[in-house]
């Protein structure tokens, strides 16, 4: 049995027995990892806030023999996601979490996504960008939570190699039109006119929400906010792009609607 320390973010805690829990993490070191935190639930547990969805924290994890889960020993928190009252933050936090469970693998490491990952968990839960002098206003307005997420999203592509063509058809790698282009769902971006022909999963995509989606796969993608219009757009090519990548579409994916239509008071 050995025991590995590892800086980890916690995606997922299910209930075992009376007050255990079997949580899973995204790890630095060791990519994702199922351990059980005996007593996690526990009055005045150990592991304290450490084990809350998305902290960030220091675990010591023991490996046990195959068959058997690995015991999750130790956890310091680091950071917790604290987003206040902000519900396009708590869903975009529930659907990141959601998110990276399902494009990660056991014992895979894969550091930049983590280091993506947690960089996201406190932007959504630090200052407001712009206003990072201490006391001020700490709530994200929804398009920030949108851009910040789908700024991740895109990044989470790069890292499993399935970044979205959006200047060269997926197929043939010519140039496309700088106007609407078709985008395959199952071709990985922009298809040219010849290419698109005859081919399932193909939406069409406005110039201004693929200009969008260059601008947050940029590191000014906060200015992507100043267009809310578009952003509800993208959210939509995401959404599909996502649900054709892993066979199903993510169920917290629907409670992002609330980042884009912040809802209007309805006279009575
Ligand atoms: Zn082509």
């Amino acid at each position: 049995m050995t025991a590995d320390k590892a800086q980890a973010l916690v995606l997922r805690a299910t209930p075992f027995g009376e007050t255990s829990a079997i949580v899973t993490l995204l790890t630095r070191e060791a990519g994702k990892v199922r351990g059980l935190a005996k007593g996690a639930w526990r009055p005045k547990s150990k592991f304290d806030a450490a084990l809350d969805l998305l902290s960030v924290c220091q675990v010591l994890v023991l490996r046990r023999s195959s068959g058997s889960l690995d015991l999750l020993t130790e956890a310091f928190l680091e950071h917790r996601f604290r987003v206040g009252h902000s519900q396009p933050a708590v869903a975009a936090g529930l659907y990141l979490a959601e998110l990276l469970d399902a494009v990660t693998v056991d014992a895979d490491p894969q550091p930049a996504m983590f280091e993506l990952a947690a960089r996201t968990v406190r932007m959504l839960s630090g200052p407001r960008p712009g206003h990072a002098a201490a006391g001020t206003d700490r709530t994200l307005t929804p398009p920030e939570v949108a851009v910040i997420l789908l700024h991740t999203e895109l990044g989470i592509l790069q890292q499993i190699g399935q970044f979205p063509a959006l200047d060269h058809c997926a197929e043939c790698g010519s140039q496309l039109d700088t106007s609407r282009i078709a985008f395959g769902m199952l071709a990985g971006g922009g298809l040219c006119p010849r290419c698109r022909r005859g081919k399932r999963g193909v939406v069409s995509v406005s110039a201004a929400a693929v200009a969008c989606l260059r601008q947050l796969s940029s590191s000014a993608f906060l200015d992507a906010a100043r267009q809310p219009a578009t952003l509800g757009e993208v959210r939509a090519v995401m959404n599909t792009f996502f649900t054709n990548l892993l066979g199903y579409r993510l169920k917290t994916s629907r409670w992002l609607s609330s980042t884009f239509t912040p809802r209007r008071e309805t006279p009575r």
